[in-house]
């Protein structure tokens, strides 16, 4: 078995919604990235390469290419996840902490949930979310952004 271990963290900018575990969320704010800004999955990519020892996602997608401007990070997942069935790398489980002040996260979780199962090629079981907020502390707190962290079990 291989662990790996991933965190990101996005500013939020000008918008009217955030894009977090493939799903559109309204919000009074967008996210201010070069991709999507899907912190989510971003985290989730580097769980993923980190357990299977390639990597992170910056080696991979560099943000100074301009293939990867705006992209859909579902698509970045997709292509982390051909990699590793290349390797001979089976998913065990992923289990992640999306950490948000706002917006409100709790109803949308079973679409991510979904999304994430998809794109792993794995039943949604395999797959766990969570969401928190820091009580107000920091600076998710102060609603300056959203971060998560994430962990993945690979099986060789
Ligand atoms: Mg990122």
């Amino acid at each position: 078995m291989r662990i790996g271990h991933g965190f990101d963290a996005h500013r939020f900018g000008p918008g009217s919604h955030v894009v977090l575990g493939g799903v559109n969320i309204p919000h009074k704010r967008g996210i201010e990235a070069h991709s999507d800004g899907d912190v989510v999955l971003h985290a989730l990519c580097d769980a993923l390469l980190g357990a299977a020892g390639l990597g992170d996602i910056g080696q991979h997608f560099p943000d100074t290419d301009e293939r990867y401007r705006g992209i859909d990070s579902r698509e970045l997942l997709r292509q982390v996840v051909a990699r590793l069935y290349e390797a001979a790398l089976r998913i065990g489980n992923v289990d992640l902490t999306i950490v948000a002040q706002r917006p409100r996260l709790a109803d949308h979780l079973p679409a991510m949930r979904a999304n994430i199962a998809e794109d792993l090629q794995v039943e949604p079981a395999r797959v766990n979310l969570k969401a928190t907020t820091t009580e107000r502390m920091g600076f998710v707190g102060r609603e300056e952004g959203i971060a998560t962290y994430a962990v993945a079990l690979l099986v060789e």
